[in-house]
């Protein structure tokens, strides 16, 4: 563990005793991730290729046996939030303390006995930038949850219960990409997962030690329409499956691609879901390959194809997305796409080390000139997927 990290799980242990009056039984990690590729895949069955990012949702627990549930966020004005557990109700809840209650509530409902916990968090991955806070926040709950009430759950199997809570207690059709990357993702790697089984892959992703580095671009902007369009979107992908007499879209082979979209006539708005999604898992599968025979440069201009996918065909990037990777690429990166659901949110660049002082000032120069808000540029690193810290 770093010492910042240990530094905040310090922190955060003792909030919690001011909180509570007594020590919190142990300190969660858990992270936000970045999608390197394989975008908009997940509710079609595909492929997505995550990494966890440095930064964390750290929380303290303690377990209750008195079927009283308290929540408390450092990043949330306000005081502890006291709940019991037989009240819990999908959907009752607009705040952000429906994350962690959905989270006992997928639990409980699955048959685990979770009996009621005392929890103080504090997360350094950003909010509604398309970097997963939700997952983050949901995970590390159920983490400490598992060790409190000894559930010998899985990774994968705390990802399902997370994506629950996020579906059905918060109401988020979310895809398990996210969940599964915070629970599941290693440092140094990204995750190869296969949405359909949860079958999953450590591939290693260490671009530093190429020379190289992944900057996370964050546009500091989320148009309001998002979450109508993505209901739009898996609708558009769920009709092209139903007339292609098919499970998901996972199930149309890339060879076979040309005679899909024949099949689908004039239907216009289906083909280019249909084409981004099969393409997409397509490049997922040679970044994948890429990356497993060291051919990281290579990676680049896939990047770059999945994002000219998501803005004609999918149709989900915006202005400050597409002016993070026209600027970059011209500015000399490898690759750059948007990443996450798209309508806001972060981009990614790929780029030689040596070039990011001149791809971070091109960015910034862009965005001051067409007016639009300071983006937040980072590296990211790939990080540990959550852990017990304490
Ligand atoms: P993303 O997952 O892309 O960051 P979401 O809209 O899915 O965006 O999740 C953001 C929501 O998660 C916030 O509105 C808030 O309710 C909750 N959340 C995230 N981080 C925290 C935190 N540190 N404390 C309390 N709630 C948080
Ligand atoms: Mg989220």
């Amino acid at each position: 563990m770093s010492e910042s990290s240990a530094a905040a799980a310090e922190a955060v242990a003792a909030r919690f005793e001011e909180l509570y009056g007594s020590a919190p039984d142990g300190v969660w990690a858990a992270p936000g991730r970045v999608n390197l590729i394989g975008e908009h895949t997940d509710y079609n069955d595909g492929f997505v290729m995550p990494f966890a990012l440095p930064h964390t949702a750290v929380a303290a627990v303690s377990r209750r046996d008195d079927g009283v549930l308290r929540l408390h966020s450092a990043d949330v004005e306000g005081p502890v939030v006291e709940l019991t557990l037989d009240g819990l109700t999908p959907g009752s809840d607009r705040r952000w303390t429906a994350y962690p209650a959905g989270v006992v509530w997928a639990l409980r409902e699955a048959g685990h006995a979770v009996t009621g916990a005392d929890v103080h968090l504090a997360s350094t991955v950003p909010a509604g930038a398309g970097l997963s806070s939700s997952a983050a926040l949901e995970v590390v709950v159920a983490l400490a949850l598992n060790d409190l009430f000894g559930l010998g759950l899985r990774g994968w199997q705390l990802a399902r219960l997370s994506q629950r809570a996020e579906n059905v207690y918060v109401g988020a059709p979310v895809g398990i990409m996210d969940q599964t990357a915070s629970a599941c993702c290693e440092a140094g790697h990204a995750l190869f997962l296969d949405t359909r089984d949860l079958s999953q892959r450590q591939i290693p992703f260490d671009l530093a030690a190429e020379g190289m580095r992944l900057l996370v671009v964050d546009t500091q902007v989320k148009h309001s329409h998002s979450e109508g369009e993505y209901g739009k979107r898996r609708e558009g992908c769920e009709k092209g499956a139903a007339l292609l007499g098919v499970d998901a879209l996972r199930d149309v082979p890339y060879d076979d691609l040309d005679a899909a979209l024949a099949r689908l006539g004039e239907d216009e708005e289906v083909r280019r879901l249909v084409r981004h999604v099969v393409t997409e898992d397509h490049r997922v599968e040679q970044v994948v390959s890429l990356l497993e025979s060291g051919d990281t440069r290579a990676v680049g201009p896939l990047l770059v194809e999945g994002h000219t996918s998501l803005r004609d065909d999918f149709r989900v990037s915006c202005p400050e997305l597409d002016l993070v990777v026209d600027t970059a690429v011209t500015a000399g990166a490898l690759g750059a796409r948007m990443t996450g659901g798209g309508f806001g949110g972060s981009a990614i660049v790929l780029a030689e080390e040596t070039d990011v002082p001149a791809i971070t000032k091109a960015v910034e120069e862009a965005f001051a000139s067409a007016g639009f808000k300071t983006p937040r540029v980072f590296e990211a690193v790939p990080s540990a997927g959550a852990r017990r810290v304490r």
